[in-house]
């Protein structure tokens, strides 16, 4: 099987470098050109001209893009780049896709909802997103579908890796030095691992290859839920447990109105996994697990 991954240093990119590798030949590109068995390549999203002739120069069986205008509160101002980035772009890998009847997986985002009540998401909820990232993320899964390329999306939330920032380890920074943190305590969602979103694609992809009728959009998160607030003072607990000198004393919940920002965001981001579990028989961890394992990288334990 011959892999186009695209994205491949994001938190998600990488660790799908991993995962992937054991299916078959990986082709991992980022936006710069380098020189690959295919020729120099690019995987610019934002040049979709130059993206469609990457994807015909590598001809794979899978595209997988881990690429996205991630910037959440800047795509409120930067449209045309998140839109051709996260809407686009996703046309043009569908329509690739459906040429060398090749699969497209790809990740989306629980920001496609409105956030309202306190119920996990179903697949099958009504969309209303808050933001323009939001509204950009859900034109991508639309076009993907629109395509009718095979296909596997899965829509995650508060995506976190061992590698790069991410909330986790801005919190540990700012624990060592200020005595008190304020942080939002009515968003409630599960963080998820790159790992994690990397790992379940490829047992996803297995499955789908020989199934095709499995293609579809997916929520994917681990069990459980808690708040930013919650999830700061779990991290900030472990690793004073663990033996690391920090500052603060108090970490105070706000409500979201004491935060503002260019994009708004969705109160509830709790995401149903049933249809992921049931179809793939997959097991998901609590959110615990991975957060865990990432603080013990991060404080070299
Ligand atoms: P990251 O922000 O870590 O990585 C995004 C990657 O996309 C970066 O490597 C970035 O490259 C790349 N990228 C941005 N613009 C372009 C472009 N024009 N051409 C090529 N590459 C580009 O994101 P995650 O790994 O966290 O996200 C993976 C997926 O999960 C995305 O689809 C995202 O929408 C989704 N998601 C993420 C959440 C989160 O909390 N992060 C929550 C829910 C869903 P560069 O470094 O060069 O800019």
């Amino acid at each position: 099987m011959k892999i186009l991954l695209l994205g491949k240093n994001g938190q998600v990119g990488w660790e799908l470098q991993r995962a992937l590798s054991v299916l078959g030949e990986v082709v991992a590109l980022d936006r710069h050109p380098v020189a690959t068995a295919y020729g120099s390549l690019a995987g610019d999203l934002s040049d979709l001209a130059g993206l469609r002739e990457t994807i015909r120069s590598v001809g794979p069986d899978v595209i997988v893009n881990a690429a996205a205008y991630t910037a959440v509160d800047k795509a409120e101002s930067e449209r045309d780049l998140a839109r051709t980035v996260n809407a686009l772009a996703c046309q043009v890998m569908a329509e690739e896709a459906v040429r060398l009847g090749a699969w497209l997986v790809h990740y989306s985002t629980d920001y496609v909802f409105d956030g309202s009540g306190t119920t996990p998401w179903k697949e099958t909820d009504t969309v209303a997103p808050v933001n323009y990232y939001g509204t950009t993320k859900l034109e991508g899964e639309r076009m993907i579908e629109a395509s009718g390329c095979k296909h596997l999306i899965f829509r995650t939330s508060w995506v976190y890796a061992a590698r790069g920032n991410n909330f986790a380890k801005t919190m540990l920074r700012l624990a060592k030095d200020r005595p008190s943190l304020n942080v939002i305590a009515d968003q409630i969602g599960a963080p998820t691992g790159a790992e994690l979103l990397a790992d379940v694609a490829v047992a996803a992809l297995q499955q789908a290859v020989v199934k095709p009728g499995l293609g579809g959009i997916y929520h994917l998160a681990p069990m459980g839920e808690t708040s930013w607030h919650a999830y700061a003072k779990f991290v900030i607990d472990f690793a004073r447990a663990h033996g690391e000198l920090l500052a603060v004393e108090a970490v105070n919940p706000i409500a979201t109105t004491e935060y503002p920002t260019p994009a708004s965001r969705p109160l509830n981001s709790r995401l149903n996994t049933e249809k992921l579990r049931d179809s793939f028989s997959l097991h998901l961890p609590d959110w615990q697990r991975g957060v865990t394992r990432m603080l013990m990288e991060a404080l070299n334990k």
